[in-house]
């Protein structure tokens, strides 16, 4: 299987080498040549297989030779060994054909792990082989920087450089992320926002040269190839539970940068028989704008109650743009020069056509979400987290069909969000056992001041050999 850029112009690649790039060398971003494809009896196969079976079965295809079976089944085992729950990614019913896919049950309580666990075990198979030692560094505002620590934790050949806004993040967040001892694990707290924290590891991308000879960085953002693989696989576990390939399913799926919902595109693009797609968004509502109006353009960002879903500019919808235009790369780049130099861009016609007949869209600000949690708290003593309640009201308010079983992928667990649970009048979710302890626990990190040269001294002073 080769990769290919969505702008058309960068080199073309192997699995193995798309895994440790981030952007391609011309600004876009790599999407498979082309998409396996399962036919009804093959999907008829996979029932009653597995979450790790299924995985397999699934990731084989985009994998080809790059590994062999055994080895990508041994991965797997180690990447969902760390979920609290057997079923992995359990479904729960909350209405009538109405569902929620709790993706919180690995060890950050967010979705992001069925990613990051997964890539950690890769990246660290695929570097113990090349003989090669990689930095892994990011910026985060919650979410995703603990689940890259704990996917790369215990990865010989990985260090990694966290780095998060000093005193702007949660401190169930901070926890999660600085209690985190492992000698390789390095959080950098930065006297700044997180926009600067973002812009230091731009620049660190763009110029490597403070790095030792034979160093290069690595990213693990939700641009990177192997987590919208790894996302793929829940759509097909969840639908086949419900009756697939028999019989269809909706998916809703909360939204920040587009990689999870664009993990549901591909597995229905596989075969997989999904009626809707559902984009929930809050009060940053630039794809439901994009498919509901034709108004794809840049807005102040709104701090919401569900911070992980506030994005300015989804990144991965780069990908879908690719095949709305025949994945023509020329006109992917006028796009984006669009955006980037006119603050927005306009779909053609018949592209947008094309993207309402594939996705619907829905958006919720932070009071209406708040209703909801306290509303479906009160009929089924469910608590929702506020991302997984944009979804659930989104699928609700925007699905067709009654008869056609609809899904609500549930991205985080409640107690990760005490202050939406408290606007809606409901004490707080208490931690789950393994995490019970956290407010005890040991923390390490460094405070660094907004200075390029301080944190990549800190960051080459702390390698190992
Ligand atoms: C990251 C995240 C999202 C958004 O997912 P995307 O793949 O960026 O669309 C939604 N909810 C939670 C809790 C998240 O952590």
């Amino acid at each position: 299987m080769k990769y290919i850029s969505t702008r058309g112009s960068a080199p073309s690649l192997s699995f193995e080498e798309v895994v440790l790039t981030g952007l391609a060398s011309d600004g876009g971003l790599y999407v498979p040549e082309t998409l396996p494809q399962f036919s009804h009896s093959d999907i008829e196969a996979m029932r009653g297989m597995s979450y790790q079976e299924l995985a397999f079965t699934v990731m084989k295809p985009f994998v080809a030779d790059a590994l062999s079976d055994d080895e990508l089944k041994g991965l797997i085992a180690k990447a969902y060994s760390t979920f609290r729950h057997n079923g992995i990614a359990p479904l729960v019913q909350t209405g009538h054909n109405e569902f929620i896919l709790e993706l919180f049950q690995g060890p950050t309580l967010a979705f992001k792990d069925f990613a990051l666990q997964f890539l950690g075990q890769l990246l660290d198979h695929i570097l113990k082989k090349r003989n090669q030692k990689v930095v892994v560094m990011g910026a985060t505002s919650g979410d995703t920087g603990s689940a890259a620590i704990e996917g790369c934790r215990h990865c010989d050949n990985i260090d990694i450089f966290i780095l998060h806004p000093h005193q702007r993040v949660s401190e169930v967040q901070r926890r999660q992320m600085t209690t985190v001892l492992d000698d390789n694990v390095h959080n950098i707290a930065l006297e700044g926002n997180f926009d600067d924290c973002q812009n230091m590891v731009k620049a660190s991308f763009a110029d490597q040269s403070f790095l030792p000879d034979g160093r290069q960085l690595v990213a693990v953002n939700s641009i990177n190839w192997a987590r919208i693989m790894a996302q793929i696989v829940y759509y097909f576990y969840a639908a086949l539970s419900l009756g697939a390939p028999a019989r269809a399913v909706n998916f809703s799926v909360p939204t920040g940068n587009f990689g999870d919902i664009f993990a549901g595109y591909l597995a229905k693009g596989m075969g997989l028989p999904i009626d809707q797609l559902i984009i929930a968004t809050n009060q940053n509502d630039i794809l439901h704008r994009c498919i509901s109006e034709n108004d794809h353009s840049k807005r102040d960002l709104v701090h919401s109650l569900s911070p992980s879903m506030d994005i300015m500019v989804s990144s991965n919808f780069e990908r879908l743009l690719f095949d709305l235009y025949d994945r023509n790369g020329a006109s992917i780049v006028t796009l984006m020069d669009a955006l980037k130099n006119g603050g927005g861009m306009t779909l053609g016609e018949a592209e947008l056509a094309k993207a309402k007949t594939l996705f619907s869209s829905f958006r919720l600000d932070d009071a209406e979400m708040v209703k909801v949690i306290k509303d479906v708290f009160e009929q089924t003593e469910y608590l929702l987290d506020p991302h997984t309640a944009i979804g659930l009201e989104a699928g609700r308010r925007a699905r067709h069909d009654h008869n056609t079983p609809m899904v609500c992928l549930a991205t985080a667990h409640p107690a990760k969000f005490p202050e939406a649970i408290q606007k809606a009048g409901l004490s707080d979710a208490p931690l789950p056992h393994h995490m019970a302890d956290l407010f005890e626990r040991e923390e390490r990190y460094q405070v660094l001041s907004n200075d390029m040269d301080a944190v990549q001294k800190f960051i080459g002073s702390h390698l190992r050999t």
